[in-house]
C-alpha cells in the first residue's frame, strides 16, 4: 500500500525490497565513465598485459583511460609503463600517476617505499586498499578505466564486483589452461553479480615465425571459440606470443608496443 519504489527511503521490511547496494561511492573530485574488470583464472596468463594493452589502444582512439591495479599482492602495470615514482597525496585524496601518454595508473606499487617490498597483508587489508582506490583516489575525468583483477574468484575479486559498478569484463585464457572451465566460472561468477561480458581474450595464442610468416600453435588448439560460443559469449582478440613485446614490458615501454591484435576488442569496448 502506498509503495512509492523508492527502497532507500522506506523503513517498511516488505518482501520486494531492494537489498541494499553494497557500491562504493567514487571520490567527488574523481569523473570514471566506463569501468571494465580484467579477470583470469590464474596467474601468469597475461591479464596485467592485455589489461595494459587495452588502455593503450583505447588511448591511442583518443580515450582518456586509466588503470586501477587491483592486483594488489602482484603488482605489475607500473613496471610495465616505466613507473617508478611515488604517488602524492593531500588532505583530498590521492593522485594517480599518469604514463608517458597520458594514462592514470593507481597501483600499490606506486605507495610502497620500496617497490621491491612484498605485500604481506592478510585478505581484508588488501580488499580496503582496492576499495581505496575508488574512494580515495582522484581520478580525472576517465573515460575508460581498466581494473586489473587478482587471478581466480577469491575475496579480492568479489570485492571488486561488488564494490565497483563494473560497466562488464573480460576474460583473459591462454591456451596452456583448462580454458573451458575457467571461462565457466568467471561466466558464473559475472552471471551471479549481474555483470555483462564483453568477451574473451586468448594470450599467447600462436607464434609467428619471423622468418617464413608461419604461425605455430606452441601450446595446441584451445578451441577457444566453440568455448566462447557454448557460454554465449565472444573472442575479441588473439595475441600471439612476441619476445618483443615481453621486452617492451620488461623495459617499460609497452606504450610504445604497436599490434593490430586489440582492434576488435577496441570497437567492442566503443559500443558500450
Ligand atoms: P598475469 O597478470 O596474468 O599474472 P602478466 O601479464 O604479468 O600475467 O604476464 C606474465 C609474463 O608473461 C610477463 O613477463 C609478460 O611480459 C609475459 N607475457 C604475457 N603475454 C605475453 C605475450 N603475448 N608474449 C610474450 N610474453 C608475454
Amino acid at each position: 500500500m502506498g509503495c512509492t519504489h523508492d527502497c532507500e527511503s522506506c523503513s517498511s521490511a516488505c518482501a520486494s525490497k531492494e537489498p541494499e547496494s553494497l557500491k562504493l561511492k567514487l571520490n567527488e573530485m574523481s569523473s570514471v565513465k566506463k569501468v571494465i574488470g580484467v579477470v583470469s583464472g590464474k596467474g601468469g596468463v597475461g591479464k596485467s598485459t592485455i589489461t595494459s594493452m587495452l588502455a593503450v589502444a583505447m588511448n591511442r582512439e583518443g580515450y582518456k583511460t586509466a588503470i586501477l591495479d587491483a592486483d594488489v599482492t602482484g603488482p605489475s602495470i607500473p613496471k610495465a609503463f616505466g613507473l617508478h615514482v611515488r604517488a602524492v597525496g593531500s588532505d583530498l585524496g590521492i593522485l594517480p600517476v599518469e604514463t608517458t601518454t597520458g594514462i592514470e595508473v593507481m597501483s600499490v606499487n606506486l605507495l610502497l617505499e620500496n617497490e621491491t617490498d612484498p605485500v604481506v597483508w592478510r585478505g581484508p587489508v588488501i580488499s580496503g586498499t582496492v576499495k581505496q582506490f575508488w574512494t580515495d583516489v582522484i581520478w580525472n575525468d576517465v573515460d575508460y578505466m581498466f581494473v586489473d583483477m587478482p587471478p581466480g574468484t577469491g575475496d579480492v575479486a568479489l570485492t571488486v564486483f561488488q564494490s565497483l559498478p563494473l560497466d562488464g569484463i573480460i576474460i583473459v585464457t591462454s591456451p596452456q589452461e583448462l580454458v573451458s572451465m575457467i571461462v565457466e566460472k568467471a561466466v558464473k561468477m559475472a552471471e551471479m553479480m549481474n555483470i555483462p561480458i564483453l568477451g574473451i581474450v586468448e594470450n599467447m595464442s600462436y607464434f609467428k615465425c619471423p622468418e617464413c610468416g608461419k604461425e605455430h600453435k606452441i601450446f595446441g588448439e584451445s578451441n577457444i571459440e566453440q568455448t566462447a560460443e557454448k557460454f554465449g559469449t565472444k573472442v575479441i582478440a588473439k595475441m600471439p606470443i612476441d619476445p618483443e613485446f615481453a621486452k617492451c614490458e620488461d623495459n617499460g615501454s609497452i606504450e610504445l608496443y604497436v599490434s593490430d591484435c586489440m582492434d576488435e576488442a577496441v570497437e567492442s569496448l566503443k559500443k558500450i
